[in-house]
């Protein structure tokens, strides 16, 4: 038996035909660039997550650099991630200009602590960047308080969190902008890059609105700076028949971790925080044996990840940045945290020959 980290596949042959017809209409249309697809993926999002608005554009990445562009971030100025997130959450920080400032995460839940938050805001601090784990929920109430009290803003890194909630809200909802990825493996894929912005509010809108492209809100009329970056028509019509059937694939991304931890009997899982719900982008369990765990499951045939072998601060990208500085739950986690294969329409079969192949692992010395 082969089990891959994730699979596609079946998602597809359950999508293919409207895929396929959503993908025609584009090209019947020859417009492939900022038009009624677009348009329409970016109200039926926002409505999903419940949000006001929703922009559009080619990365999770770049749209955390044009969340912060919105918020006028710049040089000099501090923003507060965590140590353990991917690598994007803190270039996009650096990209504009300012100083990426980290904070630990808490071993269990794999989720910043906020009262690391508290002790690391300075005069030049102007906001924080949660990002929700996993598809889990970042202790969001806790954030949004400490940046009430300090005048920061808050955004939400959801790129792994779409159909995730917290106290019955969905994820990305809660802060002043929020960015989603549509990189294909993640709960919500597109068939390229692609990614959103969510936001509430309407000033905030108008600015990323302008930002993704060229500044310009008449063509060759270019009333502020501005970029290009727009989430194409054929990603927009192929995510809007996959948003139809998000709340299936996140009951099912439900279904399938509830029989791991049925089955996984001798290893840590990562928690939820309270009143959370996943949208289980990833399934992470922990040992101290992780390396030879890893090795023996490939040569069962058994595909994982980790997520992720280094910390941000231990980067060579920023090996000058974060000197002496150390977090040591991320530290330990980057040592000992698996991601198990999961994916839509992954088998019973596969799923119990992974935790007999661990649970083995584990008996046998
Ligand atoms: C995937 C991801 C991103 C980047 O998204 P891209 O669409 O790949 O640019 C940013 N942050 C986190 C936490 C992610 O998982």
């Amino acid at each position: 038996m082969h089990v891959p980290f994730y699979d596609l596949s079946k998602e597809y042959t359950l999508l293919n035909k409207d895929i396929k017809n959503a993908i025609d209409s584009v090209l019947q249309s020859q417009n492939f660039i900022l038009g009624s697809q677009l348009h329409s993926f970016e109200s039926e999002f926002a409505e999903y997550i419940g949000s006001n608005y929703c922009v559009g554009v080619g990365s999770g990445t770049d749209g955390l650099i044009l969340s912060l562009m919105a918020l006028g971030i710049k040089k000099g100025e501090e923003v507060i991630t965590q140590a353990n997130t991917f690598i994007a959450t803190a270039y996009a920080i650096s990209i504009v200009g300012a100083k990426p400032v980290l904070v630990d995460v808490d071993s269990l839940t794999h989720q910043m602590i906020s009262e690391e938050v508290e002790k690391k805001i300075t005069n030049k601090t102007k906001a924080i960047i949660p990002v929700h784990m996993f598809g889990s929920p970042a202790p969001i109430k806790e954030i949004l308080k400490i940046a009430k009290k300090h005048k920061l803003f808050v955004i939400e890194d959801a790129c792994q969190a779409h159909g995730g909630e917290y106290d019955g809200k969905k994820l990305g909802s809660f802060g002043d902008i929020s960015v989603f990825s549509f990189y294909p493996s993640k709960n919500l894929g597109a068939y390229g890059d692609g990614g959103a912005i969510c936001t509430n509010k309407k000033t905030v809108y108008k600015k990323l609105m302008m930002l993704r492209n060229y500044g310009q809100r008449i063509k060759y009329h270019h009333v502020s700076f501005g970029t290009n970056t727009r989430l194409d028509e054929l990603q927009a019509a192929v995510l809007r028949v996959k948003l139809r059937y998000l709340d299936t694939f996140i009951k099912e991304r439900n279904v399938l971790a509830e029989r791991y931890l049925n089955l996984l009997n001798s290893v840590n899982t990562v928690k939820i925080i309270e009143n959370g719900k996943s949208g289980y982008h990833l399934f992470v369990i922990k040992s101290r044996k992780r390396n030879s765990l890893k090795d023996y499951l490939e040569k069962r045939q058994i595909f994982t990840q980790i997520h992720y072998p280094l910390p941000i601060h231990k980067n060579p990208v920023y090996k000058d940045l974060f000197t002496k500085q150390s977090f040591p739950n991320s530290e330990e986690i980057a040592k000992t945290s698996l991601s198990l294969p999961f994916f839509f329409g992954m088998t019973e079969r596969s799923q119990l020959f992974v935790a007999d192949s661990i649970n083995s692992f584990f008996n046998k010395k």
